[in-house]
């Protein structure tokens, strides 16, 4: 089964920006189709129409790309659960049901392979050869059901995430590297961020840069200097919580208590809507080619990432219209010629001062 887009990734990243939208793993499992603390796919087989709805969920929103849910769908991760058996059989849906719903809009299908766990540099040579022969099978199947480009992510190991651009490139297919940044500013095997990308570009990656972990605040910074020091396209997918110098990834986010908020107690620190749209605008200043987010992320963040980036997309039809809101818009009445303003907590104004909520910071149009 192949898809039926006409323009490939590297086409469209030479026509301008291209907006994926990942996280799939976080949201299915806040629906309830995942476990947590595993967090191996096991929706792709069991419940296929939770994957499809939420890739549609993103493709009405604005992603162009729809990712193959086989994070963690590796031989190593299944092993884990007992799933060993449905290895192929669940990358094998995953990519259809990418393939299904990418046709319903004009969006590319990327074949998706990350960190195994299994990679020791300390042992790297045999190592090496578990995680090649791990992204091969899944990547054979992959390609087998048809997708346009391979995102490798969350690499940990520059040794690993080589590996992976290896064997993306032996299928002939364009390779997007991104690394995790758990570090302060190293990968594990201790490779500076932005000279990692630069080894990455080197190799043969088409894009590079980060995904995961960190949220805007702190990855645009090392975004910036990737962007700065490579030629080659740049992506940049954070996670949307508030991340700050003090705690720069979302794993050292703590509660009030202290206790570590990461992976399912981030909700207070959560971005909303507006924020994130401020770091589409942010990463397309700086230069940032692929513009996306991860775990955490959400159809309304796509979607308001999607307009700020100046696009209308299908679930723009239903974008916020708050000017038609009872409570909160600008809807006005005439007493005596006054106008009251709910925004302004009902105060009857003189028709000369009334409000035009359209440009409010936070509850206006742009
Ligand atoms: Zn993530």
């Amino acid at each position: 089964m192949k898809n039926t887009t006409t323009r490939g990734i590297l086409q469209r990243l030479s026509e301008g920006i291209v907006q994926g939208a990942e996280g799939y793993v976080f949201e299915l499992e806040r629906r309830g189709y995942i476990k947590a603390g595993p967090y191996v796919p096991e929706v792709v087989l069991d419940f296929p129409e939770a994957v499809k709805e939420l890739h549609r969920e993103f493709l009405r929103a604005g992603s162009e790309v729809m990712v193959a849910l086989t994070y963690y769908a590796h031989r190593e991760k299944l092993k884990d659960v007992g799933r060993e058996n449905d290895l192929e059989r669940m990358n094998r849906q995953a990519v259809r049901l990418a393939n299904e719903i990418a046709r319903e809009g004009d969006a590319l299908v990327a074949g998706n392979i990350c960190n195994t766990w299994a990679y020791d540099p300390g042992n790297a040579r045999e190592t090496s050869r578990l995680v090649r022969a791990m992204y091969e099978e899944q990547l054979t199947w992959a390609v087998e059901e048809g997708i346009d480009f391979v995102i490798s992510e969350t690499n940990d190991y520059l040794g690993e995430a080589l590996i992976a651009l290896e064997v993306i490139k032996q299928f002939g297919l364009p390779a997007m590297v991104t690394l995790a940044s758990v570090q302060s500013n190293a990968t594990r095997d201790g490779y500076d961020y932005v000279e990692a990308c630069k080894m990455l570009e080197d190799a043969g990656a088409d894009i590079v840069g980060l995904n995961c972990d960190r949220g805007p605040e702190t990855m645009l910074p090392i975004v910036e200097k990737i962007r700065s020091t490579v030629n080659c396209c740049v992506a940049a997918q954070p996670v949307p919580y508030k991340t700050t110098a003090f705690n720069p990834t979302f794993e050292s986010l703590r509660t009030h208590a202290g206790e570590q908020a990461f992976p399912l107690a981030l909700e207070p620190f959560l971005y909303n809507r507006f924020e994130m749209a401020a770091f589409a605008r942010r990463a397309r200043a700086i230069g940032v080619n692929y513009i996306g987010i991860c775990c955490g992320g959400a159809p309304h963040y796509v979607r308001a990432m999607a307009e700020a980036l100046g696009k209308t997309v299908p679930a723009s039809k239903y974008s916020p219209a708050m000017e038609l809101h009872p409570m909160l818009g600008t809807h006005v009445e005439n007493k005596d010629q006054n106008f009251r303003c709910f925004v302004l907590r009902r105060t009857w104004l003189p028709v000369s001062t009334k409000p035009t909520c359209t440009s409010h910071a936070m509850l206006g149009q742009k």
